[in-house]
This record gives structure tokens, sequence and C-alpha cells, in this order.
């Protein structure tokens, strides 16, 4: 019988035994914490966000780095095929919005639950507190590497698998933080610090004014700078940015769904039944209440000015300012933060067909521990799963 060992128990580590047992293998799965799944509890704020309900072609849309290396593992297994997965095992799943996919019981743990039922299913020899340190020490035919990548390091993902990858040969594309908060420079974002804004849209610019990225729907301040869902999305494109080329500034439209003309005429109607009141004190409808001593300030409109004396030069600033309200980013926060590592073994070294090494027969790769990450929405878990799947029924078979 062919003997398959996987390193790492976390989404990619377990259902790559799960289906390596599945096809008859010996498996023995070895986890360096005491307990199987120690990320995957903390997953979508302890709910595990564990896969979305898009249509399998979309869901390469929402892949950042190498999409196309993962047509046969997603392909392999769908997110179709995890919901069936969970649901078979007896997991109830609903959905929310933007078709994330959730235990009905809100819980993580149920999560973990059931895939550690179906590794006890398949036979899996289950190893705790193990921690490997070399490939080498290891005596099965076929090996496979998860062990995430670098984020959240107390859960165990301490890249321990791009030593083990670099050992033989493979390239590591330089990890980063993804899915991170944005710092800024600006001193005043410390007062806007837990204000939410929904609805706006966002651009990031680099230095010479060149789009690098734009996006829609929420996010909000923090102590030294922004998160929230565009936030996050945006941030691997603001990080490589930063680390490889240089500066880039935010941009924030407060207004995206009026043009200038129009949030003009809104202005105007707001100053008009407001005449004798303060500038300052005339913004309460247009925004919100946090927001508000800073864009006055930053209007250049003396704050006491009554409404009825703001010259049309001066709306038409207050304009350009909600219309185009901008931050110098600093960098991104660091591993600590970030919900994904971009970067990992290069894609270049391993097979997209069977996830295995290209570089040293009978090593296998999945998950996080490759140079693919995506947004969120539960597309990092489900190429975990769908690399997972496809890394364990190669391994199993004998070549
Ligand atoms: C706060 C947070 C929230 C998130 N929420 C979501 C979400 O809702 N939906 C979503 O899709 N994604 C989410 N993610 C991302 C998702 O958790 C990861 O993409 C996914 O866990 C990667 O799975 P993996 O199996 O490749 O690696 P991991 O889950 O990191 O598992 C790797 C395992 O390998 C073990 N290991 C490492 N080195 C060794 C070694 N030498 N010997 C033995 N064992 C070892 C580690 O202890 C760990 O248990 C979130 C991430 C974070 C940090």
């Amino acid at each position: 019988m062919r003997t398959v060992a996987v390193i790492g128990g976390g989404p990619a580590g377990m259902m790559a035994a799960i289906s390596a047992a599945r096809e008859g293998a010996d498996v023995t799965l070895y986890e360096k914490n005491p307990k199987l799944g120690k990320k995957l509890f903390i997953t979508g704020k302890g709910r595990c966000n564990l896969t979305n309900g898009c249509d399998v072609s979309e869901f390469f849309d929402n892949v950042v780095t190498n999409s196309k290396f993962l047509y046969s593992a997603i392909y392999s297994f769908t997110n179709v095929d995890t919901m069936a997965f969970f649901e078979g095992h007896g997991l109830k799943l609903k959905e929310e919005r933007g078709q994330r996919i959730f235990p009905t019981s809100d819980r993580s743990s149920d999560v973990i639950k059931t895939l550690e039922k179906a590794l006890k299913d398949a036979g899996v020899r289950v190893v705790l507190n193990r921690e490997i340190k070399s490939v080498n020490e290891l005596n099965e035919d076929a090996i496979i590497i998860a062990t995430g990548g670098l984020s959240y390091q107390s859960t165990g993902s301490t890249g321990d698998g791009y030593v083990f990858a670099e050992a033989i040969g493979h390239e590591i594309v330089k990890p980063q933080p993804s899915l991170v908060p944005i710092r800024l420079k600006e001193p005043y974002v410390k007062q806007l610090e837990g204000l939410s804004l929904r609805n706006i849209s966002i651009k990031i610019t680099n230095w010479k004014g060149d789009e690098l990225y734009s996006d829609f729907g929420e996010m909000l301040f923090t102590s030294r700078g922004v998160s929230g869902p565009v936030i996050l999305s945006a941030s691997g494109v603001a990080g490589r940015y930063i680390n490889t080329k240089g500066d880039c500034t935010l941009h924030i439209d407060l207004k995206p769904a009026l043009n200038e003309e129009q949030l003009d005429d809104r202005i105007l109607r707001d100053f008009e039944g407001a005449r004798n009141r303060d500038f300052r004190n005339s913004l309460d409808k247009l925004l919100p209440t946090k927001l508000i001593p800073v864009i006055v300030n930053l209007s250049g409109i003396d704050p006491f000015k009554k409404v009825n004396e703001i010259t049309r030069q001066e709306r038409e600033s207050l304009v350009k300012l909600l219309k185009d309200f901008c931050f110098e980013i600093n960098k991104t926060e660091g591993f600590e933060q970030a919900v994904v590592t971009s970067g990992g073994v290069s894609v270049k070294n391993i097979n997209p067909s069977t996830m295995e090494s290209k570089l040293q027969k009978n090593i296998y790769f999945a998950g996080e521990v490759i140079d693919v990450d995506a947004f969120t929405g539960g597309f990092n878990i489900q190429i975990a799963l769908s690399t997972g799947f496809l890394a364990g029924q190669s391994a199993a078979k004998e070549e």
C-alpha cells in the first residue's frame, strides 16, 4: 500500500489527507499544534466563511494571484463539491451577502469537527504536537506540504513549507502580507477611528497618478489607517507597489452616485435649508458626524462663515474634496494582521494538474504555501480545499 505523509493540519492538509486515504493510501497527517485547524477556528470572525456560492467560472475572477494555475485544482473539487462534502457529513450551510457560505450554526468549530470526522472515517492517522523539521525525517512514499503561509503566526503558520521547498531547489516568490489593513500618513486619521463608510468608491494611484486599483463598497478607519472589505482587497496591490516601486495614494469618493454637478446641487439644497448656520454646522445631512470636522478643516472654508456667504469657488473645492478625499499610504500592516500571505512556492515549479513538484518526484504542495491568493468571500479556504483534494488524489496514486 502506498504511504502518504501530509505536513500541516489546516484545511489544505486535512482535505489532502482525506482524499489520499479515500484513494486507498495509508495516510499520516502531522500537525505541530495540539489540535487541528487552529487558523480555521478564527476564520470569518469565528464563523468560517468556508466557500463562495458563485458560479465556478466566476470563482477565478476573485483569485488575485495565479488564477490559471488553479484551473485543474478548482475543477477537481469545486465550491459546489465543498458544499456537498460538508452537507453530506451533516453540516448545514447557509448563504449570506456576496454568496458567502457559512455553517448555519455560525461556528467554525463545526467545520473543524466535520473535517475531523471525515479524517476518521477515511482512516487517516493524525499525529498532533509533531513539528516536522525537514522532509527527510519522513519515510512515506509521498509527502504533501500543506504548512500554510506566514500570517497570524500564533496559529502555527510560520512559513516552514517555504524552507522545506527551498531546500530542495524550489523558487519562493517573496511572501508579503495581503488582505491586510493599510496605514496612512495623515495624522487626522486618528480622529476618524471607528468610522465606517458604506457605498463609497476607492482608487489607489501611484505617484504619477496612474490608477492601480479601484473598487466600490465598504471600509472603515482604524487608529492609524483604514481597513474593511474594499481596503483589504486593495492591500495586495498597494503593498506590492510600495515595496517595489514607490509611494501611492488612496482616493475615496464619498459620493460616487453623484457627479460633481449633482453633488453641487445637493449641497446647494442643503445650504438653502441652513442659510444662517455656520459652515461647520451645515453638513450633517451630507456626512457622518465624525467626518464633518475633518472635512470642514480640509475644505479651507472658514468654519464660522455663514452658509449664505460661501462662494461658488468655495463650494467647488468642497465638492472636489468630497469626490476625492485623498490620503498618502504609509505601508500595509504586517503578517500579524494579514488574512492571507501573497507569494510562496512558485507555481512554475508545480504541476497544476497534480500539485506535484516539477523538481522532486513524490513531493506535493497544497494551500496557502503555494504562490496563490484570493479576495475575501470564502475563496481562500476553497483554494486550500481544492489544491488539497487534488494533491491527495495524485499522491495516493502509484507512479
Ligand atoms: C483572521 C483570519 C480570517 C480568515 N477568514 C477566512 C474566511 O472566512 N474565509 C476564507 O476563505 N479564508 C479565510 N482566511 C484565510 C484562510 O484561513 C487560509 O487561507 C487557510 O487557512 C489556508 O489553509 P492552509 O491549510 O493552506 O494553511 P493553514 O490553515 O495555515 O494551516 C497550516 C497548518 O500547518 C501547520 N504546520 C505548519 N508548519 C508545520 C510543521 N513544520 N509541522 C507540522 N505542522 C505544521 C500549522 O500549525 C497549521 O495548522 C482567514 C485568515 C485569517 C488569518
